[in-house]
């Protein structure tokens, strides 16, 4: 090794996809190389994957391992975790960045043991301080404080939450290393990969327009008026936990601390309190439009525009003026 320092990112995959979630990480890993004068580093599995090593120097990297082998196609978290185990024992990255995705909430873990350092899970932020340590945030005591957290053991590995960092800019002029390999005996561990049980219901990080309902709903068949509403936005449906605790909607729609991280271009809140749960998942969309009976709702200090109103009187009238309006568009054309 050359003795340089480094900062090393887990590019996630998804079938040959990168997960958008990398270049979050790897945004953010360039802030801190530049300021504590280190490098990016990234690396990526998969099988036919080596191409993709260049998307991830435009977006940050100066270095970029390369794991190619057909059986890594399959996301066996054995197999994933001994080869990032070694790959990090070898490059002795300073900090070592995982997606805090459900893929990387199961992997990063273990690397962490294997490597016996510490692992700050789900974090919303990375700081340097005035000192030059790299400090982690994140949420405590349910959402309710952030905590500032400083690891002492090396690397400092951390999960990072989707949605919460800007992605790095793209810039096809920068030019990096990248070192393929091609792994022979892969161990799985006696892991073997049965096939997916199910799949998500809704991706709703990455939806653009949620309509989300709470405990202002009264009974499960009224979720279908939020339904409607987000149909006709071309958007999706979110809850708060209680819903989901009640079981009316699965967990996959869930907004909060425990659940999702999204940040639409536009959140609508129909009876939902406004909770520091509810909000650590939701605070940082574009636009919040909330619709709630109490004026003192705490959402409302969050929202760019408040409804005091009840739901039951507020969204349907707000469907029809948008079937009205669709349907006048479609007559004008
Ligand atoms: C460890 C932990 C993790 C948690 N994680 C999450 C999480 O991920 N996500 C989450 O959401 N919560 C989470 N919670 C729960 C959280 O603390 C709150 O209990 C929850 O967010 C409240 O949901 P709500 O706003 O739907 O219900 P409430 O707080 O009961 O609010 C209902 C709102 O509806 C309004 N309302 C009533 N009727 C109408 C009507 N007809 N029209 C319009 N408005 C009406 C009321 O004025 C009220 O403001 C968590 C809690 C814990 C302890």
């Amino acid at each position: 090794m050359s003795g340089e320092k480094g900062i090393l990112v887990y590019a996630e995959t998804s079938g040959s996809d990168i997960h958008p979630i990398s270049y979050e990480l790897l945004g953010k890993a360039r802030e801190i190389a530049e300021k504590l004068g280190m490098q990016v580093w990234s690396v990526i599995l998969g099988s036919g994957i080596s191409e993709k090593a260049s998307e991830l120097i435009y977006r940050g990297a100066d270095k970029v391992y390369v794991y190619e082998h057909e059986a890594l196609r399959e996301l066996n978290v054995i197999t994933y975790k001994n080869l990032l185990t070694e790959l990090a024992k070898e490059i002795k990255p300073e900090v070592f960045l995982i997606g805090a995705t459900p893929w990387g909430r199961s992997l990063a873990p273990r690397i962490a043991a294997a490597l016996n350092t510490g692992l700050t899970a789900d974090c919303t932020d990375l700081q340097v301080d005035e000192k030059g340590r790299l400090i982690q945030v994140r949420p405590a005591f349910t959402g309710n404080l952030l905590a500032y957290i400083e690891t002492v053991s090396k690397p400092i590995m951390a999960t990072v939450r989707y949605r919460v960092m800007k992605p790095a800019e793209r810039d096809p002029s920068r030019r990096g290393e990248v070192i393929v390999r091609r792994p022979e005996n892969l161990d799985a561990g006696g892991v073997r990969f049965l096939g997916k049980v199910a799949e998500r219901e809704v991706n709703l990080p990455d939806a653009e327009i949620i309509v989300a309902g709470g405990r202002g709903l009264k009974r499960k068949e009224d979720l279908k008026l939020l339904e409607e509403l987000a149909e006709l936005l071309g958007g999706v449906v979110g809850a708060s936990r209680p819903l989901v605790d009640e079981g009316w909607i699965s967990k996959d729609h869930q907004v909060g601390f425990s659940g999702n991280t999204v940040k639409p271009r536009l959140y609508i809140a129909c009876g939902i309190s406004g909770s520091p749960q509810h909000l650590a998942g939701m605070r940082n969309s574009g636009l919040i439009i909330a619709v709630n009976t109490d004026p003192s709702a705490p959402i409302f200090r969050h929202a760019d525009y408040g409804v005091v109103a009840d739901l039951y009187e507020f969204i349907p009238k707000l469907i029809r003026i948008l079937r009205e309006a669709k349907r006048r568009g479609r007559g004008a054309n």
